[in-house]
C-alpha cells in the first residue's frame, strides 16, 4: 500500500508528464508554491470553471458573475481587516530552521496522534463485532477511545481560546506541552510563535506620482463586495441575490507544500449571496447542502467528502464550515462555507462612507444585507479530481494500465480521433471525421505510434473515447469506438459519433443532477 507521501508523488510526476502541470520557471529550478497549467492542465482547469460557472450563475436566475481587478483601493483591505487580522501564527525549529504554522502543529498532532487511535479501535471492533457493531454506542462507552475524545477536547479547547485571544504564548505552551517535534530533525527545539501578515504588497505608479503601496488581493470576495451597488442597480437584482467570480487571488504562505494545494498564486471560484439580515442561518444551511451536492454531482465517490464545523470563525464570520475532501494527503479544505454578516458592507460603508444599504421594496425600508460566502479553490478541485480519478489497473493479461477517470465532461480531449496506419487514404478519412466533430468537442489527431500505445497515452490523458480509422472505413463508413473506462470497443457508423460522444460528456447531465 502506497503511503501518502507516495500517492501524492506519483499524482505529481504524472501531472508533470502528461502536461497537467509543471513547476513554475522551472529551467530556473522553479519557485516555491508557484505552478503553471499546461496543455492538458489548462483545459481541465478551464472545465472545471465552466462547471462552477454553470451551476452558480447559469442554473440560478438571481445570481450574476462579475471579473473585477486584481489590484483594489488600499483602503479595501484595511476595511477588510487584512491589514490588520490577515495573519498566521508561524513558529521555527532552530535546529532544522524550518517554519511552521503553529495551529497547523496541533491540529496535524491532533488527527495523526489522537483521532488516528480512535479510527483504529473502531476498525479493529468493526471486524469483531461484524454487522452487530454500533458505532456511536461505541464511541461513547470505550474507556480508551472516551480518554482519547476527552484528549482532543481538552486540547481544542485550549486552542480555541488561545486563537481567540490572539495568545501566541498559549499557542508555543500548547506545542510544548504536546511534546510536539519537528518533523525534520525530530526535535522540540522551538522559536516562539509570531504572526504573520499573508499579504503580498507591492507599489502603483511612478516615483515621481509619489508611490503606493498596495496589495495583491488575498480572496475575490472584496471585488463583489465594493460592486455590490453597482450590480444590484444596474442588474435590478433582488434580495436574495448572488454574485459570483473567478479570479486569481495571492497569499504568502508560510508552509507552502503539498502541490497545488497551497499555492502563493492560485484561483478561487466565490460567490457572495446577500440576504435580508435574520435568515442568514437559512441560506447558510442552504449553500452548505448545494455546495456539498455539486461536489458529490462529479461522481468520484461521495466518501470522499465530509463537512467540518469551524472551532473558531474569522473575524468576519458568525457561522462557517468546510467541504473537506480525502486529498492523497487526507482530509483537507477544498471549499469554504461563510456566514459573514454584515462585517463586510458594513465595514466599506465606514471607511468609504458611502451608503451600501438595500432597499426592500416589500418591507419599505433600507438595510444592510447579511452574507453568506461559497469559496472553492479551483487549484484544490483540480487536485481532488486528478488525485481521485488516477487509477493503476492490473489487466487480465497480466500488464498495468494508468488510467485517469475523470468526470467525462471534464476531460481535456473528449475523443482521440485515431487512423490506424499512416497510409492509403486513412489519415485523410479521419482528418475528415475530426473536421466535423471539432466543432463540438475538443478532439485529439494522433498518427504516430502502435495503436496501443496510443490508447495507453490517451488513457493516461483521461480521454473519454478514442475513434479508429481502419481500411474498413473507407469501404462501409464505420469505425471503432473504444471507451476508456471499460475498454470496449464498439463498431459505429461515423454519423453516429457525434450523438454517441455527446450522451457521454455533456455537462447539462452533470448539471441535471443539481436540480
Ligand atoms: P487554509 O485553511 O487551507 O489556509 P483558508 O481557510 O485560508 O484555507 P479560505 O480563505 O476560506 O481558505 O479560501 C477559500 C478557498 O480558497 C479554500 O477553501 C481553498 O480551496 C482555496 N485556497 C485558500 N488558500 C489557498 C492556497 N494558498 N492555495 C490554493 N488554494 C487556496
Amino acid at each position: 500500500m502506497a503511503t501518502n507521501e507516495e500517492k501524492l508523488k506519483t499524482i505529481i510526476s504524472h501531472a508533470k508528464e502528461y502536461g497537467f502541470v509543471f513547476p513554475s520557471s522551472e529551467i530556473y529550478d522553479g519557485l516555491s508554491a508557484v505552478y503553471d497549467y499546461g496543455q492538458l492542465g489548462s483545459e481541465l482547469k478551464f472545465n472545471i470553471k465552466e462547471y462552477w460557472w454553470k451551476a452558480m450563475v447559469q442554473m440560478h436566475e438571481n445570481i450574476v458573475g462579475i471579473d473585477s481587478a486584481i489590484f483594489m483601493h488600499p483602503t479595501t483591505w484595511k476595511a477588510s481587516g487584512h491589514v490588520d487580522a490577515f495573519n498566521d501564527p508561524l513558529i521555527d525549529n532552530k535546529d532544522s530552521k524550518k517554519r511552521y504554522r503553529a495551529d497547523v502543529l496541533i491540529e496535524e498532532y491532533i488527527e495523526n496522534k489522537l483521532r488516528a487511535k480512535i479510527e483504529k479501535e473502531v476498525e479493529k471492533a468493526k471486524e469483531r463485532f461484524g454487522a452487530a457493531f454500533d458505532e456511536a454506542q461505541y464511541l461513547s462507552t470505550n474507556p480508551r477511545v472516551v480518554e482519547y475524545q476527552k484528549k482532543i477536547d481538552e486540547i481544542n479547547a485550549r486552542f480555541k481560546k488561545a486563537l481567540e485571544d490572539s495568545n501566541m504564548d498559549e499557542m508555543k505552551q500548547i506545542i510544548v506541552d504536546l511534546e510536539i517535534a519537528c518533523p525534520i530533525s525530530g526535535t522540540k527545539n522551538w522559536t516562539e510563535v509570531r504572526q504573520f501578515n499573508l499579504m503580498f504588497a507591492t507599489e502603483i505608479g511612478s516615483l515621481a506620482e509619489g508611490a503606493n503601496k498596495i496589495y495583491l488581493r488575498p480572496e475575490t470576495a472584496q471585488g463583489i463586495f465594493v460592486n455590490y451597488l453597482n450590480v444590484q442597480k444596474t442588474g435590478r437584482m433582488k434580495i436574495p441575490f448572488g454574485i459570483a467570480q473567478i479570479g486569481k487571488a495571492f497569499r504568502n504562505e508560510i508552509v507552502a507544500r503539498q502541490f497545488i494545494f497551497r499555492m502563493r498564486e492560485f484561483e478561487q471560484m466565490e460567490m457572495q449571496f446577500f440576504v435580508k439580515p435574520g435568515e442568514q442561518k437559512h441560506w447558510y444551511e442552504y449553500w452548505k447542502t448545494a455546495r456539498l451536492k455539486w461536489h458529490q454531482a462529479l461522481g468520484l465517490s461521495d466518501k470522499k467528502y465530509r463537512y467540518h464545523d469551524h472551532l473558531k470563525t474569522a473575524h468576519y464570520a458568525d457561522a462557517a464550515c468546510d467541504i473537506e475532501f480525502e486529498f492523497p494527503m487526507g482530509f483537507k479544505e477544498l471549499e469554504g462555507i461563510h456566514s459573514r454578516t454584515n462585517f463586510d458592507l458594513n465595514a466599506h460603508q465606514e471607511f468609504s462612507k458611502k451608503k451600501l444599504q438595500y432597499f426592500d421594496p416589500e418591507l419599505n425600508e433600507n438595510y444592510v444585507p447579511y452574507v453568506v460566502e461559497t469559496s472553492v479553490g479551483l487549484d484544490r478541485m483540480f487536485l481532488s479530481i486528478l488525485s481521485a480519478s488516477y487509477k493503476e489497473e492490473t489487466l487480465e493479461d497480466g500488464s498495468t494500465r494508468v488510467v485517469l477517470s475523470l468526470p467525462p465532461f471534464l476531460a481535456p480531449y473528449k475523443v482521440a480521433i485515431l487512423p490506424l496506419m499512416k497510409k492509403d487514404g486513412l489519415p485523410e478519412k479521419a482528418r475528415e471525421i475530426m473536421d466535423q466533430l471539432k466543432f463540438s468537442f475538443n478532439c485529439h489527431y494522433e498518427e504516430k505510434d502502435a495503436i496501443g500505445k496510443r490508447y495507453r497515452r490517451h488513457d493516461a490523458y483521461g480521454t473519454p473515447f478514442c475513434v479508429t480509422i481502419d481500411p474498413q472505413t473507407l469501404e462501409d463508413n464505420m469505425v471503432t469506438i473504444r471507451d476508456r473506462d471499460t475498454m470496449k470497443q464498439e463498431r459505429v457508423a461515423v454519423d453516429q459519433l457525434e450523438r454517441i460522444i455527446r450522451e457521454k460528456v455533456d455537462l447539462s447531465s452533470a448539471l441535471k443532477k443539481l436540480v
